[in-house]
């Protein structure tokens, strides 16, 4: 049975279409028209979504970390949250196996599942070395890695040249994403990419029950492809847009929404950077983005007010996200100007939040619809008091490491990133659009493969778990 891939955006090709620049690097967001709402609505664009052949992570940042066991039962241990229906040890295998196939390098892990990597790790520069100095200072464990850039050359692949343009898509094809790691084997496999394709709906059989294939539209023109099976992976927010968009007189509130649950359960993480400046020069920009990080406050801490936990990791932004950084302080004009030539001085630091999966927090359709005549998504955010208090207990540490460091002067910006959730998987229909394997509990032959199943999201960044659970539904397929 041959299969058939559709992305909306383009098959991109990393020599041709991307360029060392952080301005021209646009074209790789989904940019398409949304609405945020809510009382913290978070901005959508460059830095939560991707368009094209191989999905957001041709421009994310590299980092490779696992989920912690503990992610998978947080309702259970923690009292927030949610379980998962399937556990830690059932997916480690495929992080294994997903960490040799990118292939991921790094230090050993002493945290979650204690674990090593496949390649040694990277070295690192100026930013790097802040984080391990700082850490020391202030008695954090950090380490190096784990990144999804090989330590060296790997196949057709060259080595890092440690120019920082992970988030721009790499152009020499040294960091992994699917485009260049997976999607060649497909293809020489039999498998049909059909780029520049925008799914619209979902076709669905009200006598036999099952999914019939997919309608999209390529080239301004309408077409459908027949399939025995669909799998949707178009993200948080795309994914539920389709499903909710796919009505018919079975599903009238949309495609497996028997249980108001599609779009619910949205999660960004809380994603807050801190600045230090130094006296000597630090020039951050010289190596990938993602050097150094530590898991050390991941878990719930009983002497904290707050549930859940953080992440810490180099982040070392280009000039133009600098400028977003300083600008967003309210500083303009010539005090701009003066921090903008004091660039090669700072270093900065990222957080990730455990913010808790909260039903409000979810993608519905707009009234306004965009140029295939679907109705635009709807995204709604609130805070809750815990995703607050880890706000500042992130900040608080980062500062920490900094000034460890011998920084000078602080600055923070508040940020979100990542989305997960929106079509969670659950143990029955009543808990999750879709079972433990993806596969949806109203539609048999209809699967989820994307982000928007994780019922939780960790302080972890996603994208090396998206990997393993949709390369444990492919086993599940092959092996029912
Ligand atoms: C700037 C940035 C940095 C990041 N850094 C990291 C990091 O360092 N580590 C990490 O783990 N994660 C990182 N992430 C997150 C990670 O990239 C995502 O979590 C992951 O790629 C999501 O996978 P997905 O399959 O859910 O969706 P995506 O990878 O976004 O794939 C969705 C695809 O579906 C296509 N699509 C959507 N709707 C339709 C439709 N209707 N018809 C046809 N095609 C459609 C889109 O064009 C896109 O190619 C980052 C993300 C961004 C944006
Ligand atoms: S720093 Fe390395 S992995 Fe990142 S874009 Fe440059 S060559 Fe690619």
């Amino acid at each position: 049975m041959a299969g058939v891939a559709f992305d909306a955006g383009p098959f991109w090709d990393p020599d041709a279409d991307w360029v060392s620049d952080e301005a021209g690097s646009h074209t790789l967001y989904w940019t398409d028209p949304r609405v945020i709402s809510g009382s913290s609505p978070v901005p959508l664009g460059s830095n939560n979504s991707g368009r094209g052949v191989g999905g957001s992570m041709v421009h994310f940042a590299g980092y490779a970390p696992r989920f912690h066991p503990s992610d998978f039962r947080t309702a259970s241990v923690d009292g927030v949250g949610a379980d998962w229906p399937l556990d830690y040890a059932e997916l480690r295998p495929y992080y294994e196996r997903i960490e040799a196939e990118l292939p991921v390098a790094g230090e050993h892990w002493p945290w979650g599942d204690p674990h090593g990597y496949p390649h040694r790790p990277h070295p690192v520069g100026g930013n790097g070395e802040v984080m391990q100095r700082g850490g020391l200072a202030a008695g954090i464990d950090v380490r190096v890695g784990p990144v999804a850039i090989p330590n060296g050359r790997f196949g057709h692949r060259p080595h890092c040249i440690y120019r920082g343009f992970c988030l721009q898509g790499c152009k020499v094809n040294a960091k992994a994403s699917p485009l260049i790691t997976h999607l060649p084997d497909a293809l020489a496999h039999g498998a049909e990419v059909r780029a520049d394709s925008m799914v619209t709906r979902i076709g669905y059989d009200e006598r036999t029950g099952l999914a019939t294939g997919v309608h999209y539209v390529r080239d301004g023109v309408e077409r459908f492809q027949r399939a025995a099976l669909v799998a949707i992976a178009g993200y948080s927010i795309e994914t539920p847009r389709l499903l909710l968009n796919s009505t018919s007189p079975r599903f009238p509130d949309g495609l497996l929404n028997d249980h108001d649950l599609v779009g619910r359960y949205v999660m960004v993480q809380g994603a807050p950077q801190t600045a230090g400046r130094f006296s000597e020069e630090i020039r951050m920009w010289k190596a990938p983005p993602p050097e150094v990080s530590t898991e050390q406050f991941y878990e719930t801490d009983p002497s904290k007010p707050y549930q859940r936990g953080f992440s810490v990791q180099t982040v070392s932004p280009l000039p133009i996200t600098w400028a977003e950084h300083v600008a967003a302080q309210g500083h303009w004009g010539a005090d701009l100007r003066r921090y903008m030539s004091d660039y090669p001085h700072w270093a900065v630091l990222g957080s990730l939040c455990e913010f808790l999966p909260l039903p409000g927090n979810r993608v519905t359709l707009a009234s306004m619809t965009d140029r295939f005549g679907m109705p635009v998504a709807d995204f709604h955010y609130d805070q809750c008091d815990n995703d607050r208090q880890l706000l500042a207990a992130a900040q608080e540490v980062m500062e920490r490491i900094l000034e460890g460091a011998g920084a000078t002067e602080t600055m923070t910006i508040q940020r979100f990133a990542h989305l997960v959730g929106g079509a969670r998987m659950g143990a029955t229909e009543r808990d999750g659009v879709v079972d433990r394997d993806g596969r949806s509990f109203a539609v048999r032959n209809l699967m989820i493969s994307d982000g928007s199943i994780l019922p939780t999201q960790g302080s972890a960044n996603p994208a090396l778990t998206i990997m393993a659970l949709a390369a444990r539904q492919a086993e599940r397929l092959l092996h029912p």
